[in-house]
């Protein structure tokens, strides 16, 4: 998913409208915004599909009037049953005795079935099907006297990742799990204030990125006085999301201090390293593989040309929620550059494979296009586990790489090789020069490695075995 907020200028829902339209990426099957009023309140819209479907009307915006608001566009994770309702869509919205709080969570939380079974069993009337809801019912429950300190208590109860934006009359709000596994970073907006899951939306509303809210840290932000810094959970040793640096990111964001395409095009220089090969031309499954594409390309001397052309008018392929639509998906979404693929020897950069859906109808498009020879090169290890932290991967018999071998998986997709950048490979590219540290990871990496930083309890209860 992807979070937004403002606080301190005029319309801070026009202005979360943008930068939630920049985080499309994130999660495409709805949207909501929250944001308050001295005269008129507390206000919210939440509408399914695109954000320039719905927050771009004027009469709509026009309902969301205020110095600050909060967003959130929504992309439903592993834990979500079924078709998506529009009371699922956050933000979510509580009224305390102190007032109103609005919050747009990022990541999922692992121990949300024992909470909500609790949290009910105490008289809590969920309104949703939303892990995410957990935070107000633990919130409501908090005797603590103001709305930020309640926010503490309830997400020292919370276990997994979380990012969160929130927001009360008068404070946005932001904070990181104590791992920092999902990213959330602070801009500068004229004399207001934005929170972002990524930098890109920041650049476009022309706000001035000042610095990742840490791992374990809380924001609280005001008009008057600017960003306090909180400290809610004891220290611990972060795990960002290394797959937010191979995929989910946008390329032109900036995580750490490091550019997001820079890192991608690295992948393909270690990739080309690990896993040399003769052909004729370098292509890369648009658009998510194009980074690492350029940079297999660079490495081996190979040229670069694009072999597959994507039609922009259709959205990620993986977030669309059933398995008919993602076969069909595909072509919809890419058509062969015959003229250039013809009698060559290709070789295919993406960025993961999970089910293989993808990477089998690639190649059925690529040879009937009269290739030579096709050659997968991806930029992540094998996907062997499901994440349970805020990334839709399915259940763990359907990825591929859990009941194959390499080589049987480039049998399954019937390709002349298949090769996967090394974890250490990855970690290199993402700039630990060392690698990988075995007895202290530096990134969460569980869809890889099966090393979950945090323990999946409710997956443990429902009976899935680490
Ligand atoms: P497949 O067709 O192998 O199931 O999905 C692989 C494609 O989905 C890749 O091209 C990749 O861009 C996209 N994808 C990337 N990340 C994820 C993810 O976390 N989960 C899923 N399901 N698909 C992803
Ligand atoms: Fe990211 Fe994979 Fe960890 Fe999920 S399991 S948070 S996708 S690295
Ligand atoms: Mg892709």
């Amino acid at each position: 998913c992807g979070i937004f907020g403002v606080i301190g200028v005029t319309d801070a829902a026009n202005f979360v409208a943008l930068g939630l339209h920049a985080l499309q990426h994130r999660g495409q099957e709805a949207g909501g915004i929250v944001s308050h009023h001295p005269d008129h309140g507390f206000n919210n819209a939440r509408r399914f599909g695109y954000v320039r479907d719905n927050f771009t009307s004027q009469k709509l915006m026009e309902t969301l009037p205020g110095p600050l608001a909060i967003g959130h566009v929504r992309y439903s994770t592993a834990g979500s049953k079924g078709q998506t309702q529009i009371r699922d869509v956050q933000p979510f919205f509580g009224e305390f005795s102190m007032g109103g709080a609005a919050i747009a969570h990022n990541g999922n939380i692992t121990n949300a079935d024992a909470l909500r079974r609790e949290l009910i069993e105490r008289g809590s009337i969920f309104q949703s099907s939303s892990d995410s809801e957990c935070i107000i019912h633990l919130m409501a429950r908090s005797l603590q006297r103001n709305i930020p300190e309640r926010m503490e208590d309830a997400l020292r109860r919370v276990e997994g990742a979380f990012s969160v934006v929130a927001m009360t009359r008068t404070k946005l709000i932001g904070v990181r799990d104590p791992l920092g596994v999902r990213p959330l970073v602070l801009g500068k907006l004229g004399d207001g204030w934005a929170l972002s899951s990524e930098t890109c939306a920041l650049d476009i509303i022309g706000a001035e990125y000042v610095r990742e809210i840490d791992p374990g840290e809380m924001v609280v932000i005001t008009a008057e006085h600017g960003v306090e810094s909180i400290r809610p959970f004891r220290p611990q040793k972060s795990r960002f999301c290394i797959f937010e640096h191979v995929y989910f990111s946008r390329p032109d964001s900036i995580i750490g201090d490091r550019s997001v395409y820079e890192t991608r095009r690295q992948i393909g220089v270690e990739l080309a390293r690990e896993t040399p090969i003769e052909a004729d031309l370098v292509c890369p499954v648009p658009d998510s593989g194009t980074p690492a594409a350029i940079g297999y390309a660079h490495e081996s001397g190979i040229p670069y040309g694009m072999g597959i052309i994507r039609n922009q008018y259709m959205g990620r392929t993986f977030i669309e929620p059933t398995e008919q639509i993602r076969n069909m998906g595909v072509r919809l979404k890419l058509n062969v550059n015959r003229a250039l693929i013809k009698g060559k020897r290709v070789v295919l950069v993406d960025d993961s494979v999970v089910r293989g859906t993808t990477s089998r109808k690639i190649k059925e498009m690529i040879l009937d296009a009269g290739a030579a020879e096709v050659h997968f090169r991806i930029a992540s290890p094998p996907t062997a586990w499901p994440c349970f932290y805020g990334v839709d991967t399915p259940q763990r018999e359907k990825l591929l790489a859990a009941t194959m071998s390499e080589d049987e998986m480039r049998e399954h997709l019937g390709v002349d090789s298949l090769k996967f950048i090394s974890l250490d490979g990855l970690y290199r590219a993402v700039g630990e020069a060392s690698g990988r540290d075995p007895k202290s990871p530096q990134y969460c990496d569980a869809c890889f490695s099966g090393e979950y930083p945090v323990e999946p309890s409710d997956m443990l209860e429902k009976g899935f075995q680490m």
